[in-house]
């Protein structure tokens, strides 16, 4: 699988690390429920098969945050952005 990175181009997927689904909150660490939901939120995630947004690290690159639209089934990339445009979406 390869992956085209907004700033290096076209990559082979070895350069790249997956952190899982994007758009997912992570729990606030002070709160008394804290590891149920940290829990929850690590472990206990929906697996679609189809089209999913994750989260990748662009680790022996340009050490971007980028999200990654693939469909789960084929491993086609439909789209590659750069995390912090996602936020601002
Ligand atoms: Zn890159």
């Amino acid at each position: 699988m390869r992956i085209a990175c907004p700033f290096c181009g076209d990559r082979d997927l070895s350069e790249f690390t997956c952190f899982g689904e994007a758009g997912c909150p992570r729990p606030l660490p002070d709160r008394e429920d804290a590891a149920a939901r940290f829990l929850e939120a690590v472990y206990l995630r929906d697996n679609p098969a189809g089209v999913h947004r994750e989260l990748w690290y662009h680790a022996s690159g340009c050490r971007s945050w980028l999200e990654v639209t693939r469909d789960t089934r084929t491993h086609e990339i439909r789209a590659v952005r750069f995390a912090s445009e996602a936020r601002e979406a």
